[in-house]
C-alpha cells in the first residue's frame, strides 16, 4: 500500500480492532511522512449510521476553543477577509459561533444536517474562498488528497484541526484518538505528511504541534506565528506599550455580531413565504 499523502511506500504499523472486538483491521505507516492510514475503509456505512457518533460529547466545548482560536487567527493575519466555508460543518454550530462574532461564515456538509445555521449554507466549492475550515474531518477521508486539493486551491488560508501527536503517544492502540468503537477514524497525520501537502500547492503550512493547524497561500513571519500559538504572559508594562502601539492581543479590533442582521434575514424570509 502506498502512503495517500505522500506515495511513498508503507509498512504495517498495527493489526487492531474496531468496532466490538469483532473486527480486525490493518493500519499502515509511511517510511517517509510517517502518515498513518487504515486498510480500505469498506465499513464506512456502518460507521456513519449516525453521522455524530454518540460517544461525542466533546462537540461544544471543542467548537467554543476552535471559534475563539479562527477569531483571533484570522483578526491577526487575515483580518482583510471576505467569504468564509465550514467545510464538514456537522450541526453548523461552529458557523453560528462565528456568525455571532461578526465573520460571513457558510455552511457546507454532505453527511450531516444543518440544524444551526440554516439558510446560510455555501453548496459550491468550486467557487474561490478567502478561507475554508475544515474542523475534525480530515481524519475521517479516506482519500485525503483528492478531497483536499480543491479545499486548498480554492481558499487564501485553510484552518482546520486534527490531533498529529500519534508519535508522541506511547502506544497507538490505546490512543483515543484512533476512536475505534466509531470505525470513522481512518486517517492520522503528521506535521510531516501535512507540510508535505502544503508544499505540493505552493502554499506554507503552520501549526501549534497538536491539534490546531492553518495552511496559507501567504508567508507569514514565524515569530508571530510562534506567538500566536503561544503568546507570552505579558506584564503590565507590555499591555500599555502593546495598547500604545496596536501590536498585540487587547488591540484586535473585533468585528460587530451578524446576530441581529440574521435575525432580520430570517425573520424576512418567513414574511414571504
Ligand atoms: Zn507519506
Amino acid at each position: 500500500m502506498e502512503c495517500k499523502i505522500c506515495n511513498s511506500p508503507t509498512e504495517i504499523f498495527l493489526n487492531s480492532y474496531i468496532f466490538e472486538k469483532s473486527f480486525l483491521i490493518n493500519y499502515y505507516k509511511c517510511t517517509k511522512c510517517h502518515f498513518v492510514q487504515t486498510q480500505e475503509p469498506t465499513w464506512l456505512d456502518r460507521a456513519y449510521s449516525d453521522a455524530i457518533a454518540p460517544l461525542d460529547i466533546g462537540l461544544i466545548g471543542r467548537n467554543r476553543f476552535f471559534s475563539d482560536l479562527t477569531e483571533r487567527l484570522l483578526l491577526t493575519f487575515f483580518d482583510d477577509s471576505k467569504t468564509f466555508v465550514d467545510f464538514g460543518a456537522g450541526y453548523g454550530v461552529f458557523v453560528r459561533m462565528m456568525r455571532d462574532k461578526g465573520f460571513d461564515f457558510k455552511w457546507h456538509d454532505a453527511h450531516c444536517e444543518n440544524m444551526f445555521a440554516k439558510h446560510f449554507e455555501e453548496h459550491d466549492l468550486s467557487k474561490k474562498h478567502d478561507v475554508i475550515t475544515a474542523f475534525e474531518v480530515l481524519e475521517h477521508l479516506p482519500n485525503p488528497i483528492s478531497q483536499l486539493a480543491q479545499l486548498l486551491e480554492n481558499s487564501k488560508v485553510f484552518v482546520f484541526s486534527t490531533d498529529i501527536s500519534y508519535r508522541k503517544q506511547p502506544n497507538f492502540n490505546d490512543w483515543w484518538y484512533r476512536a475505534p468503537h466509531s470505525g470513522q477514524h481512518v486517517s492520522f497525520y503528521t506535521a510531516e505528511s501535512l507540510d508535505f501537502l502544503a508544499k505540493k500547492y505552493n502554499k506554507y503550512f503552520y501549526t501549534n504541534g497538536s491539534d490546531f493547524h492553518f495552511i496559507s497561500s501567504i508567508k507569514l513571519d514565524d515569530a508571530l506565528v510562534k506567538e500566536f500559538f503561544f503568546p507570552k504572559k505579558r506584564t503590565l508594562k507590555d499591555k500599555i506599550v502593546g495598547r500604545l502601539f496596536g501590536n498585540n492581543i487587547e488591540s484586535l479590533r473585533y468585528k460587530e455580531s451578524l446576530l441581529a442582521k440574521d435575525h432580520a434575514y430570517l425573520t424576512s424570509l418567513l414574511h414571504n413565504h
